[in-house]
């Protein structure tokens, strides 16, 4: 196996990584700051996985798709698979925020739940609240 270049994503920075392969299955990492980034170089070499954030349909007129997250990181091979079980969901009024949407995908244990109640109003970013200074 190859060296692989790539972006850490664990915080701003940035740094641009790049794993080479040693004996025995071991990985020599260069380019990060600090110890995170070797720690995420290591699990992108070994085993990837990815937070998944999606919508599915709902049956309600309020709000007709809903905003879904996985519970944990899931294993990169499986996030299209996922998404693609996502697009044929639909979930039933009433519903609420942290509603189960999808149990133990494909039996990797990670769950997919609603992160919005029908009735709820999206939570404001915060460059939309008034932000009062203090003087
Ligand atoms: S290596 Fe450390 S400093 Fe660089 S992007 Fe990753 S977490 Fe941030």
């Amino acid at each position: 196996m190859n060296a692989k270049s790539f972006t850490c994503i664990v915080c701003p920075a940035g740094c641009r990584l790049t794993a080479t392969p040693e004996a025995a299955g071991t990985w020599r990492v260069e380019g990060n700051r600090c110890a995170r980034g070797n720690l995420y170089a290591l699990a992108e070499m070994t085993d990837p996985k990815r937070t998944v954030t999606a919508v599915v349909r709902t049956g309600s007129a309020v709000l007709p798709y809903a905003p879904v997250r996985t519970d944990r990181p899931i294993a990169r091979d499986l996030v299209f698979p996922l998404l693609k079980a996502l697009c044929t969901c639909e979930v039933r009024p009433p519903f609420a925020a942290g509603d189960i949407v999808l149990r133990d995908f494909a039996g990797s244990g990670v769950n997919v739940f609603l992160t919005r109640s029908e009735n709820s109003q999206p939570t404001p970013a915060p460059w939309q609240t008034d932000v009062k200074e203090k003087t």
